[in-house]
């Protein structure tokens, strides 16, 4: 069967690197779904979950902050401003992100970058959702259900 090379690498590691089925990714005008042979295109990430499919594997979940993806028929690599597993999110630590960030976006003190504060509020939200899904949904692992991370702080 075919498969498409996939790497995920970020400022600090290469996240994942292997040949995989499928990659579905947050671009920043909607999901992608970038399966073998697929047209070449270079895009922006939105901070969102990236999800890799492989047969007889369960799905791969990361979380990445954003960051660009360059495709091509035969490989898919992704350069990202941040990324990590949905299991190595530490969502106390996310959580404390959210609150900095509401904070910052409700005081609007001067001098604070909004827009960074906005960017930062959206990779928590993202974190805290894909964190615990991935805590309370094991048990339907394989499944291949995808849900959307839609960036509503649920
Ligand atoms: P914080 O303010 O908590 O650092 P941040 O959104 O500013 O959050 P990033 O700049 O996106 O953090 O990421 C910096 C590094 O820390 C990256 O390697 C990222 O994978 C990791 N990281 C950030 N938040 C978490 C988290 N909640 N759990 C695990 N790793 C995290």
């Amino acid at each position: 069967m075919s498969q498409i090379r996939c790497d995920v690498v970020s400022v600090e590691r290469t996240v994942f690197s292997d040949d995989v089925d499928m990659v579905l990714a947050p671009g920043i005008e909607g999901q992608l779904g970038i399966l073998p042979h697929h047209a070449s295109l270079m895009t922006a990430l939105a901070p969102g979950e990236l999800i890799i499919r492989q047969a007889g594997k369960e799905d791969v979940h990361l979380v990445v902050g954003g960051g660009f993806m360059e495709v091509r028929p035969d490989r898919v690599t992704v350069l990202a401003d941040a990324a990590e597993r949905a299991e190595e999110i530490d969502l106390a630590r996310a959580e404390a992100a959210r609150q900095r960030a509401e904070l910052r976006l409700r005081e609007r003190a001067p001098g604070v970058d909004l827009a960074r504060a906005e960017n930062a509020l959206r990779r928590s939200q993202v974190r805290l959702k894909a964190g615990r899904h991935f805590r309370g949904g094991r048990s339907s692992a394989g499944s291949g259900r995808v849900e959307g991370l839609g960036g509503d702080g649920q």
